[in-house]
């Protein structure tokens, strides 16, 4: 499965009232969500509210204590573990590596999953064409570990897009970026969603969420305080309360997309 070979009706996501504990404590409860196919959606909220728990339950790494996951509307649990790493690539909010692999390498480990298979003959095509989408051509041959924190991120990316996935869960991919990575970075994942592809991606820039994504769901203390378009999600007092901390929403002059201002003493 490529991800552009998938029926768009098939590919999505749906989360159904979803419950995760650890160490016996609940860390998210009764979330409900829905990521079509062409759809990017983009999770926000607080430090803690736990984001990267609900990216890591819908990647099949964390079991849920209650509630459902289901890919393409078959549940989690009944696809093998390599037929989900086809349906979808994960970008954790940290990765490292350990050993001094070049970018191409690193990349190239994002392929893994096609091995022996039919479209393993579109390896290196995958990986070039990640390299360059990430505008990381130039440094294919540098060892992983001797680049910027913002370098690395946009290597852990392209791994990521060379993965080819219907599915993309991206956690965190701006946190290290400038402007105008931050913005590649939105523009390939909204391309994505226009291919047909299902893309979540967690961000703290509430302006660059509304500029991007179809739909923003909005997490707070484990629970779906919101989920909607833009500027249904991001308004002043509902964001003021969350983030304790107040805030101004203004639309902007030109685009009426909603900008977020902290109020400044
Ligand atoms: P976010 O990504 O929204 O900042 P997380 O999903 O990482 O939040 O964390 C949500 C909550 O779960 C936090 O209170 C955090 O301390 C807790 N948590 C995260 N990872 C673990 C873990 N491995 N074991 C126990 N609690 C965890
Ligand atoms: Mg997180």
């Amino acid at each position: 499965m490529k991800w552009t070979d998938v029926d768009p009706d098939r590919v999505g996501l749906r989360v159904e009232r979803l419950g995760i504990r650890r160490d016996a404590r609940p860390i998210l409860s009764d979330v409900s969500l829905t990521v079509r196919a062409g759809e990017l959606l983009a999770l926000v909220g607080p430090n803690g509210a736990g984001k990267s728990t609900l990216l890591a339950a819908i990647c099949g790494d964390l079991a849920p204590a209650a509630g459902t996951i289901e890919f393409a509307g078959r549940p989690l649990t009944r696809w093998a573990p390599v037929e989900l790493a086809r349906l979808r690539a994960m970008l954790p909010q940290r990765a490292t590596m350990s050993f001094p692999f070049t970018v191409a390498e690193v990349v190239a480990m994002g392929r893994a999953p096609w091995a022996g298979t039919r479209l393993a003959a579109e390896d290196d095509d995958a990986v070039a064409e990640a390299l360059r989408l990430t505008g990381m051509q130039t440094f294919a041959g540098r060892v992983f570990s001797a680049l910027s924190g913002g370098e690395q991120a946009r290597v852990a990316l392209a791994r990521v897009l060379a993965q080819r996935t219907p599915m993309l869960l991206l956690d965190e991919p701006t946190a290290a970026l400038d402007l105008h990575h931050q913005e590649l970075v939105l523009r390939l994942a909204r391309d994505r969603a226009q291919q047909g592809g299902s893309v979540v991606i967690v961000l703290h820039d509430l302006g660059l969420a509304a500029a991007y994504a179809d739909r923003i769901a909005l997490l707070a203390g484990g629970r779906l305080v919101a989920d909607g378009p833009p500027d249904a999600v991001l308004t002043a007092d509902r964001l003021s309360e969350v983030y304790q901390h107040e805030v101004e929403v203004l639309p902007h002059p030109h685009t009426g997309v909603p900008l977020v201002l902290p109020v400044r003493p």
